[in-house]
């Protein structure tokens, strides 16, 4: 995948003007330095190797202002710097061929394209670049030893037929190897720098986003405690009306309609309350299986279920976890409400409790009800959803963020036609000192 394609196009303009900039700079300042130090030593100013330097910084300088030219107008900027860089490795074999080829020093500067590659292209570009530079040195470097060009040294003495063969092919090898493992070394440095980059990003958006839900969730929080008490006042009124009036089944109906619907409203703006802002927590030690089994006797005396649902449990005692019990409630009766508004007819829901290593504590609230598919699956904790003609979305949503307060963690499987499984593990605690830490 062209990763550098993805990415916005401004900062990779940026990176190719740098990269511009300091060739000029470095080729006027390395090759300049290579003039001086040779016109201080023999040969005269006008010697054939040093113009071949004077051309190479003017070449050098006319491709640089070609280059500037053309950046606003190219559109793949990947290609152009594709170009650009196999250009240069042109340029660093003639300034080896000017400097005296195998002896010379500046064989760094293959390093040195390799590495900006890394920076600016994808790894397998990098590579064919390696590549190119292995080739280029390799034929510079034989063509020379056998005599077919003659050798460009500025130093005479310097000549690379003058090498034993071996030595000449040990350079070679080691010089490509560098250039290979440069090239492998770079791409993987500057692919983790992208990626972090990149997840940089992406965490910036969600903060970013987190930021407005928040203040959208408080302003929703504010109108949502506003309507509470009109409505209580609303239903009031309503039930005060019912039994002055005269006695009409028709009105009668109506009223029933107005409260049934006052009351379903107001179900909804005290979850979502709840919700928006959970009541400040009082932690303290509660033994598991007690609150759990309050929880369930009630939800079993709770008309939802009219006799059609059996409920089942296994329960461990002894087990404590420090946590609000109103929070403890709400989870479950949350889940177990769920669970049976899952089953359609007849059904069974099973609640099991039992310890892990950790030490955890785990519920499990199984029901052999409708199950979810995949979809479903994946938005069940997203506020406002629902698959329930009259449901409001939140109750998960309120289960998810309690948990989340106290680290716990919630799982869900699921299998349409089945049954779905919720499993809580909450950390234990250790009131009477009797658990391993
Ligand atoms: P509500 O119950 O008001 O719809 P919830 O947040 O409690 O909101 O649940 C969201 C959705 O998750 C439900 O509408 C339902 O589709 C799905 N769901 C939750 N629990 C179960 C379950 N035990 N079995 C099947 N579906 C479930
Ligand atoms: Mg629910």
């Amino acid at each position: 995948m062209d990763y550098a394609l993805q990415r916005p196009d401004k900062g990779y303009r940026e990176k190719l003007k740098w990269l511009m900039f300091l060739r000029v700079l470095f080729s006027t300042l390395l090759l300049g330095s290579t003039i001086v130090l040779q016109v201080g030593d023999s040969p005269p100013p006008a010697a054939p190797p040093l113009r071949l330097l004077y051309g190479l910084i003017a070449g050098i300088f006319i491709l640089s202002i070609l280059y500037a030219l053309m950046l606003s107008r190219v559109k793949r900027h990947t290609l152009f710097a594709y170009v650009q860089i196999l250009i240069d490795t042109v340029i660093v074999t003639v300034i080896l061929f000017v400097t005296g080829s195998l002896p010379s020093v500046f064989s760094f500067l293959y390093l040195v394209v390799i590495i900006y590659s890394s920076i600016l292209l994808p790894i397998r570009a990098t590579i064919v670049i390696a590549a190119v530079c292995s080739i280029q040195f390799g034929i510079v470097v034989d063509l020379e030893y056998y005599g077919l060009i003659s050798p460009f040294g500025l130093q005479e003495n310097l000549q690379v037929s003058g090498y034993p063969w071996n030595q000449v092919l040990y350079k070679i090898l080691v010089t490509m190897t560098a250039c290979f493992a440069v090239a492998f070394l770079s791409s993987f440095l500057s692919e983790q720098v992208r990626r972090t980059r990149t997840e940089l990003h992406y965490m910036e958006d969600q903060v970013k986003r987190v930021e407005k839900m928040a203040a959208v969730g408080e302003l929703a929080a504010g109108l949502a405690h506003e309507i509470k008490n009109p409505l209580a006042s609303l239903s009031g009124s309503i039930q005060m009306l019912r039994e002055d009036v005269r006695f009409d089944p028709d009105h009668d109906r109506l009223m029933q309609i107005i409260l049934r619907e006052a009351d379903r409203l107001s179900s909804l703006v005290n979850n979502f309350l709840l919700y928006a802002r959970p009541p400040a927590s009082k932690e303290e030690a509660i033994e598991l299986d007690t609150s759990l089994v309050d929880t369930v006797e009630l939800f079993e005396k709770d008309a939802t279920k009219n006799g059609r649902i059996a409920v089942t449990k296994t329960i461990q005692p002894g087990i404590w976890v420090s946590m609000d019990p109103v929070h403890l409630r709400q989870i479950l009766w949350n889940l177990l409400l769920n669970a049976a508004e899952a089953i359609d007819d007849q059904g069974v829901i099973n609640i099991e409790m039992y310890e892990e290593k950790g030490p955890y504590a785990c519920i499990k609230v199984t029901d052999n009800g409708c199950g979810m598919t995949t979809e479903q699956l994946k938005s069940i904790f997203a506020p406002f959803f629902t698959t329930k003609p009259h449901g409001t979305g939140l109750g998960l949503s309120i289960v998810h963020n309690i948990l989340e307060a106290y680290g716990s963690r919630l799982s869900v499987e699921s299998e349409t036609a089945r049954g779905t499984t919720f499993t809580l593990q909450f950390r234990q605690i250790d009131p009477l000192g009797v658990l391993p830490t």
